[in-house]
């Protein structure tokens, strides 16, 4: 039977232990340092390859290629890739429906063990990983580490999970009745990821399909493509069978015909909001003969806010809001870019602020600057336009333009806007660049107000040394992820599960105890007795 001959390629483990997650590598130690180096060299000499799409275990090359570049150097080429089309929609569906049929049958410990296998494949080459990451998107190295860390985490955690839903029943034994509950898979469905966490999120979105009994067709974003395709790899070494991960490198043409195939069960999707909502919509329309309801799993962007109260401790805070703002180049999800400060310590917060910022290094990540540049030049300006915005609606403190740079990258100074109002675009819109408005605010309510007033709702931070206060954001900062007297970036797998309310996306929580859940349906089965 299918079943046996897909169960016995994959070397069986078990989770070493409870969960915990992977610890961040100190590159201030001599050997971690000249571990990542050589790590980078090494990966220097394989930039340029060219990758196949994989459908079924198959490789495929198109005629369409799409090119990924280092944004520090865009010259360099970073791997080419063959571009789906339309037309590979359905040969992909067929591949993950057909595989459906026998990895939904496989015991779940069979599933759990290529979660885990792929973990330590990943640990031992973490920082070859690293390096690519490096390369492909401009991570500088604990970026970099933080991405591979938290692919580590996903894979260990919902192993783990898989494993806990597998032994669920329901919560009380009906009299004279044996009751079950089962956590079935839902069938075959398309992941869908962004470029900023293309390691993590990517794996993390595929890992939890799968390890449910689901396959899956993968779309990742065109702006990083290996990285995806160096996870194939690994899930392929691991043991993966032919057709539980299709991956399919495509654009917006591709997502969306994915989007529609009538048999495509869930879409899970991490981008922005109006991908999301399009993908929404479109997932919403049924097909001639479509059997149900496509779930949709939708994270989507944020506008952040850190509000800095009269009382707390103003260095951590500014080390907290430069951190949450610039760390990768504002490029996050989680990103500051609003500070929300209390007047009473407005001009000192201000200047500290200054001063911080005019520290940064940015530079080539490959030489772990604090910031390298953005990731393309479609970004670079729609920063550049959100700075010209900005000139006429905040004073400009730090920054305003781009940085020249000999190889052509894509860099743009950390940029500081102070006097900014509430409602203005550069408060409102979600920019994904180096790019902080300061606001400011007369009472502790205000600021919450403040804060309260985007259409997002996925992370934000309170800076303050009063219970009270703190205790009356727990209640009334509605966002998903809060947190105290911490950056509001960096969230880790299993202490912070992650997702945002309102306009963020449905709050699916990754990293969470409820993730599982969105990938499949529960059955319940009664049974009298005698
Ligand atoms: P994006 O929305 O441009 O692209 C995301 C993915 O959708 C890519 O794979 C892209 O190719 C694909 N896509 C584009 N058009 C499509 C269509 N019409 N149909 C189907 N697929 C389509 O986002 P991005 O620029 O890759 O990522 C940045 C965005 O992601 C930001 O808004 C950021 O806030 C958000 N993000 C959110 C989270 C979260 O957990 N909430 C995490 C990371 C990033």
């Amino acid at each position: 039977m299918a079943t046996n001959t897909l169960s016995t390629v994959i070397a069986h483990r078990a989770p070493q232990g409870a969960f915990s997650n992977e610890p961040f590598t100190g590159f201030h130690h001599p050997d971690m340092a000249r571990a990542m180096r050589e790590a980078l060299r090494k990966v220097a000499d394989q930039l340029g390859h060219e990758y196949d799409l994989v459908i079924g275990g198959q490789r495929l090359r198109t005629q369409e290629k799409i090119v990924s570049i280092n944004p520090a150097r865009p010259a360099q080429v970073v791997g080419v890739h063959q571009q789906a089309g339309v037309q590979h929609v359905e040969l992909a569906m067929q591949a993950a429906l057909a595989a459906f049929e026998s990895w939904r049958q496989v015991p779940v410990q069979e599933r759990v063990s290529l979660l885990l296998n792929a973990a330590e494949m990943i640990r031992e080459r973490k920082f070859e990983f690293c390096a690519w990451l490096t390369y492909e998107v401009g991570k500088n190295w604990a970026e970099a580490d933080a991405d591979v860390g938290e692919t580590i985490d996903f894979l260990e955690f919902y192993a783990r999970e898989a494993l806990r839903l597998a032994a669920a029943t329901t919560p009380i034994q009906y009299p004279g009745e044996r009751n079950e509950l089962h956590y079935i898979p839902l069938g075959a469905g398309a992941v869908i990821s962004p470029w900023n966490f293309p390691f993590a999120i990517m794996a993390g979105m595929t890992a939890a399909a799968i390890v449910c009994g689901n396959t899956v067709v993968l779309k990742p974003s065109t702006f990083a493509p290996t990285m995806a395709a160096k996870f194939l790899d690994v899930l392929e070494a691991a043991g993966m069978p032919p057709g539980v991960v299709n991956l399919c490198q495509g654009g917006a043409e591709f997502g969306s015909a994915l989007v529609e195939h009538p048999q495509v069960r869930f879409i899970s999707f991490t981008g922005s909001k109006k991908v999301g909502l399009e993908i929404h919509e479109r997932a919403a329309r049924t097909a001639p003969g479509q059997k149900w309801i496509k779930r949709t799993v939708l994270e989507m962007g944020g506008k952040d806010a850190i509000i800095v109260d009269s009382d707390c401790d103003l260095d951590a805070a500014v080390t907290g809001v430069v951190a949450s703002a610039f760390g990768f180049n504002g490029q996050k999800c989680s990103a500051c870019s609003r500070a929300i400060v209390d007047d009473r310590i407005y001009d000192v917060f201000l200047q500290k602020l200054q001063d911080k910022v005019e520290r940064l290094q940015v530079g080539d990540p490959v030489e772990n600057a604090d910031m390298g540049p953005v990731v393309n030049d479609l970004a670079h300006n729609k920063v550049l336009q959100y700075i010209e915005i900005g000139k006429s609606e905040g004073r400009l403190l730090h920054g305003g333009q781009a940085i020249a740079a000999p190889d052509g990258g894509y860099y743009l100074a950390p940029t500081v806007f102070a006097d900014v109002a509430p409602t203005a675009r550069i408060a409102q819109e979600e920019i994904f660049g180096p790019v902080l408005a300061v606001i400011r605010s007369h009472s502790f309510e205000e600021s919450l107000a403040i804060a309260n007033n985007t259409e997002y709702g996925l992370t934000g931070a309170v800076y303050s040394a009063s219970r009270d206060r703190l205790e009356l954001a727990r209640h009334s900062f509605h966002v998903g992820n809060l947190y105290f007297n911490r950056k509001c970036t960096g969230a880790m797998v299993g202490a912070h599960p992650f997702g945002g309310f309102n306009m963020s996306g449905t709050d699916s929580k990754a990293g969470g105890p409820e993730y599982l859940l969105l990938f499949t349906q529960a059955k319940s089965v009664a049974e009298k007795l005698g």
